[in-house]
């Protein structure tokens, strides 16, 4: 089953290996995600995300774009491989000639440091979709607090809603991953779009400020947009402390059903979070994927849905919008 993924840490990975002097491939590594286990795993796009630290840089912006350096330096490696897109037509085009797709994301929307014109410029660099926040609050909106604790009070800033509206003047997509609740619902009732949680999972499965309670995906669903089931164990289930850091495939399908339930089999996609969370994935690597399809279709998932939840309705939402 053809897989598109909506989140991954793996170019960071490898900018950070390089940075220490190590020389980590996109090809073939140790990591998640590599273009051999993309292959094996039957991939057709993956989103790779620029997540730029705010405590970890002066300018948000330059760190970006030295990451997007290492996405393209990567890309121009391996072409018979993987090749960057921007739009459906481009990813249909990949596929036509035998190449895996990759599309440019950005985790962490102070990167354009509060200016449009930054933002701008990172669209002409390729980037198509961007998380508002991280995990701390910017110049654009409030994070999640964290643990279990949901901020309803403070959601967008001004600002921030002037860069939504900026980004689907754009052709971007919009990510609430990481957002506040209260940000949720102002992207709810301002986006005239539909837009994604790229990598977030059911509140009622998981209490964890992460996750999404049930009006919030039933007001994604009805809006056209995706949910991107996020494989970290935290997010699965509560872990107790000091215990066994390991995601279960078939929590994973535990949540689609949920969501399922909630806001229809439209709503879901994948959101891995490869190279980018704690602990032991039962699936392993991007090429373990077809066991996630199997554990859907052994929980009463038709085949019809299995490829929507893998690839059908990120698509959709990116012949949409890009
Ligand atoms: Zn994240």
């Amino acid at each position: 089953m053809k897989v598109v993924d909506m989140h991954c840490d793996t170019i960071g990975e490898i900018f950070g290996a390089k940075r220490r002097g190590e020389e980590v491939s996109l090809l073939e590594n140790r990591l998640q995600v590599d273009l051999k286990k993309m292959k094996a795993g039957d991939y057709l796009l993956q989103n790779f995300a620029l997540f730029v630290d705010l405590k970890e840089t002066d300018c948000p912006f330059e760190t970006c774009t030295r990451m997007a350096d290492t996405f393209y330096r990567e890309m121009e490696k391996y072409g018979d491989w993987i090749s960057p897109v921007t739009s459906f037509a481009q990813m249909e085009e990949n596929e036509k000639q035998g190449r895996m797709s990759a599309l440019l994301t950005l985790e962490e929307g102070e990167v354009c440091q509060g200016d449009p014109a930054l933002l701008r410029t990172l669209y002409r660099l390729g980037a198509r979709m961007m998380t508002l926040t991280w995990n701390y609050e910017n110049s654009l909106a409030f994070p999640g607090k964290g643990g279990g604790v949901p901020e309803t009070e403070r959601g967008l800033k001004e600002r921030g809603f002037e860069m939504v509206e900026e980004m689907e003047a754009l052709g971007m997509i919009v990510d609430v991953a990481h957002l506040s609740d209260a940000g949720i619902w102002d992207v709810v009732r301002t986006a005239k779009k539909p837009f994604v949680a790229s990598h977030s999972n059911a509140r009622s499965l998981a209490d964890h400020s992460r996750n999404l309670t049930d009006g919030m995906i039933r007001a994604i669903a009805e809006k056209g947009g995706v949910i991107g089931m996020n494989y970290c164990c935290h997010f699965l289930e509560k872990i107790p402390e000091g215990g066994r850091q390991f995601s279960r495939t078939r929590r994973i399908v535990e949540h689609m059903k949920h969501m399922k339930n909630v806001g229809g089999t439209g709503c879901i996609g994948l959101g891995s979070d490869f190279d980018g969370i704690p602990g032991e994935v039962e699936l392993g690597t991007a090429a373990g994927l077809p066991l996630l399809a199997e554990a859907m279709e052994d929980a009463g998932f038709t085949e019809p849905e299995v490829a929507a939840v893998f690839h059908g309705n990120v698509l959709r939402l990116y012949k949409e919008i890009l």
